[in-house]
């Protein structure tokens, strides 16, 4: 099962990705992971995509659709994947499609998590101010200014998906403002026809 989690930064798409990666086996795919670990080990991607990051821009659409394109190729995928943080553009939703249809594989849902920006600003200040009571280090993009320009770039590159996967029939709702408990029940609901289809294909292949 390959599914999108679709929302604004701080919207909870890690939160529910990682919950969603312990229940089902899926793996979550996070491009924010994958790049910072990049910019961490000092990789040519990680060079490349720093200072886009440091600004809350995004990172060109050929390194990250590079990167995922290898990412997905690997076995720990083979089950499928739960994407957080990708696609965010028009041209990366695309990249998409063409990769998963070369691999024989398809999305099943987009999960898009609802969420007003008022609500995005402190939920944000409270992920920093718990990182540094936790005695860890800060995202350098988590602060104030930062997060106001990927609201903007979320609103003007990404939100146009919503559109492109309504047309797909594929795009859900989730109210992302209930508790982390009510969303995971929201989405547990979204998926349940998916994870059935998915159960029975797995019983008919072992014969169990
Ligand atoms: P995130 O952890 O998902 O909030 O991502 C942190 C930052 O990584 C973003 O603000 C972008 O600079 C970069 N990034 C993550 N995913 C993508 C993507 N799919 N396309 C372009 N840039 C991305």
């Amino acid at each position: 099962m390959n599914l999108i989690l679709l929302g604004p930064p701080g919207a909870g798409k890690g939160t529910q990705a990682k919950r969603l990666e312990e229940a089902h086996g899926l793996k979550q795919l996070s491009t924010g992971d994958m790049l910072r670990a990049a910019v961490a080990a000092g990789t040519e991607i990680g060079k490349q995509a720093k200072a886009f990051m440091d600004a809350g821009k995004l990172v060109p659409d050929a390194v990250v659709i590079g990167a995922v394109s290898e990412r997905i190729a690997q076995p720990d995928c083979a089950k499928g994947v739960i994407f957080d943080g990708f696609p965010r553009t028009v041209a990366q939703a695309e990249a998409l499609d063409a990769m998963l249809a070369g691999r024989g594989q398809s999305l099943d849902a987009v999960i898009q998590l609802k969420v007003d920006d008022s609500i995005l600003v402190e939920r944000v200040k409270k992920r920093a101010e718990e990182t540094l009571a936790q005695g860890g280090t800060v995202r350098p993009d988590d602060t104030p200014e930062t997060l106001k320009t990927r609201l903007e770039v979320y609103h003007r590159d990404t939100a146009p998906l919503i559109a492109y996967y309504e047309r797909t029939g594929k795009l859900k709702g989730v109210d992302g403002m209930a508790s982390m408990d009510e969303v995971s029940r929201q989405i547990e609901a979204v998926l349940e026809p998916f994870l059935k289809k998915r159960g029975s294909i797995l019983k008919w292949l072992t014969g169990r």
